[in-house]
């Protein structure tokens, strides 16, 4: 975009570079690679092997692809190119996270962050430049919308970690963005994050997180098999309505029945439910017993999430007895509860703290949580 304003400004004719017609091949899952060199007469295996070599193995260099023909090569370096952000910054918090913040090739920008624990760690991507959805404890949603990701732009973060020595054996759709507003872009991304010559992640490992967008969860269920986790943040309409606005559109009577849905009964899966605990807006004992009601017959794990804060936001995070009183009434009904853990809060790398240092274009700003409380009986 800014690219765009600073041509028209200098009425310059637009430029096409050899790159801006070559093919981007990190926009390709396995079977595009596949058609991609079977279009140019080559056997499909070749295009399999091109997967392999961009993804399980990380190489840039067509010349190092060394199971390929040399004319593919040749071709490739003509045609295609292997398109990585770029890093304009990398912050390690002391904790061990490190996020970083990658800019893309219209110089936008999106953030990336590495969680690393004792067992596990978990990579969190983004899906799209801002977001749409305005909820109103997210500091993404403060830089509005700027557009989605592609999918090589989301499967080059996963990339981007692995060659930096931090494969992730989690991979969370939790960062910058609503992922089922970029449908198509990223079920691409989720199957090379899943196929065995790419990054290998178990169905079970890859968590996209939504908003909320019904119509898309069916959707979802229909062409994989994710774990779902689903912001829920409030245990009645009025609420959600306020806190998570696209709730107005799916309200929680359709909203339930999908992730029921998507469940498809197989007694090993559950919904992971956010619950960003809000001082005085979503924290009380009244509110914990209308989510249990709310979730009965669905299986489920709720995930609290103290809020994590940022300028201006308006909301303050429930204090620790509060979640821990929260969380046990959960418990107590039978669901399973857990408190989230904050990482990387020192380096603003938090659940809802990222925002890709660009403008606020929203206008949003104070009073958030009285406007949300105000209208609480
Ligand atoms: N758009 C998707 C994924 C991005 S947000 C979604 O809504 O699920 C990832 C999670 O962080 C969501 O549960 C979101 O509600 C939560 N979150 C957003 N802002 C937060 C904040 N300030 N503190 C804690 N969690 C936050």
């Amino acid at each position: 975009m800014l690219g765009t304003m600073a041509l028209a400004a200098t009425h310059a004719p637009p430029v096409i570079a050899p790159a801006d017609a070559a093919v981007s091949l990190l926009d390709l899952d396995q079977q595009g690679c596949e058609a991609l060199v079977s279009g140019w007469g080559f056997k499909p295996f070749h295009g399999r092997n091109l997967f392999k070599w961009l993804h399980k193995h990380g190489v840039d260099a067509f010349a190092a692809m060394t199971d390929l023909p040399t004319n593919l090569r040749d071709r490739l370096t003509a045609e295609a190119l292997i398109r990585m952000p770029r890093v304009a910054a990398e912050l390690p918090s002391p904790d061990g996270t490190v996020k970083w913040l990658l800019e893309l090739a219209d110089g936008q920008r999106v953030e990336t962050v590495h969680i690393p624990e004792p067992r596990r760690s978990t990579l969190c991507i983004s899906s799209q430049v801002g977001c749409a959805l305005a909820c109103r404890f997210c500091a993404t949603a403060r830089q509005g919308f700027n557009r989605n990701l592609g999918t090589g732009e989301i499967i080059s973060q996963v990339r981007h970690a692995v060659r930096a020595g931090k494969a992730p054996t989690n991979l969370v759709l939790m960062g910058m963005g609503e992922p089922l507003a970029n449908f198509d872009a990223v079920v691409r991304a989720i199957g090379i994050m899943r196929n065995d010559l790419a990054y290998m992640l178990a169905k079970t490992r890859v968590t996209l997180s939504t908003s909320g967008i019904v119509p898309n969860i069916y959707r979802l269920a229909e062409v994989s098999d994710v774990a779902l986790a689903v912001s829920l943040h409030a245990p009645d309409n009025d609420l959600r309505d306020l806190l998570v606005p696209i709730n107005r559109k799916y309200p929680l009577e359709q909203l339930i029945p999908a992730c029921k849905a998507y469940l498809r009964g197989d007694p090993r899966r559950r919904i992971t439910w956010e619950y960003v605990m809000l001082a005085g807006v979503n924290d009380s004992d009244r509110q914990a017993k209308a989510l249990i009601r709310l979730l009965e017959g669905t299986p489920s794990k709720v995930n609290l999430i103290p809020f994590n804060p940022f300028t201006d936001s308006g909301f303050s995070s429930s204090d620790p007895e509060r979640i821990e009183s929260f969380r046990q009434r959960l418990q107590r009904a039978g669901l399973i509860a857990t408190t989230r853990k904050t990482r990387g809060d020192a380096i603003a790398a938090a659940c809802g703290q990222l925002v890709g240092r660009v403008a606020d274009r929203s206008g949003r700003r104070d009073g958030a949580a009285a406007a949300v409380r105000g209208p609480l009986p």
